[in-house]
């Protein structure tokens, strides 16, 4: 088992849950960098502009001027393994904005986030590095056997978000988290579907 190293790295984006914890979606950043994404989802004061250069101007939201809505995670995973938390479990983290699954909206308030640093479509879909997935799968461990989340419940942005979102897209290794007995293979189908 990938001993977890983990960082704190203070996010100001969280408020109280209204829900018991009982899911775990996961994230890719779709930034160039794991240092932008960091400095993003613990920005006090985000605003485009200042990300500009780190996403594609075809994934860009819109104007420079524009102040985006404020985005965390429990979790960023660097593609060397380091975790860093940002947002304390038992706190509501704001990661996965207009969602649902299984008749529930407020996703964030009974889930754990993690963000996983990958360029993702933006930038070519990148593989993810095996030291990294190691450290997802040590991660997804601990917090599952923590707060007892069902393997179903272990879901992608994309499952809570179709339509909307894409992450952590197709080149995630599904199959080798359901390996190591953090998820199901196959995926759970599009709920939309
Ligand atoms: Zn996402």
């Amino acid at each position: 088992m990938t001993e977890l190293v983990i960082l704190d790295a203070p996010s100001p984006h969280f408020d109280a849950r209204g829900a018991a914890v009982d899911m775990l979606v996961l994230h890719y950043t779709g930034m160039r960098s794991g240092a932008a994404a960091l400095k993003k989802l613990t920005d006090p004061k985000p605003r485009l502009g200042t990300y500009r250069d780190d996403v594609p101007p075809a994934f860009r939201d819109g104007p420079d001027e524009q102040p985006m809505p404020p985005a965390s995670a429990h979790y960023l995973v660097e593609e060397d393994g380091r975790v860093f938390r940002l947002v304390p479990e038992n706190k509501r983290a704001w990661h996965a904005g207009a969602a649902s699954w299984d008749g529930a909206v407020d996703i964030n308030a009974r889930s754990i986030g993690i963000e996983i640093v990958n360029g993702g479509h933006a930038f070519g879909l990148p593989p993810y590095p095996d030291a990294q997935i190691e450290a997802v799968i040590a991660l997804c461990g601990s917090v599952i056997s923590r707060w007892r989340i069902p393997l179903m419940r272990v879901l992608g942005h994309s499952d809570v978000a179709p339509g909307r979102k894409q992450d952590p897209g197709e080149h995630f290794p599904w199959k080798r988290l359901a390996d190591a007995g953090v998820a199901v293979w196959p995926r759970p189908q599009d709920p939309a579907a």
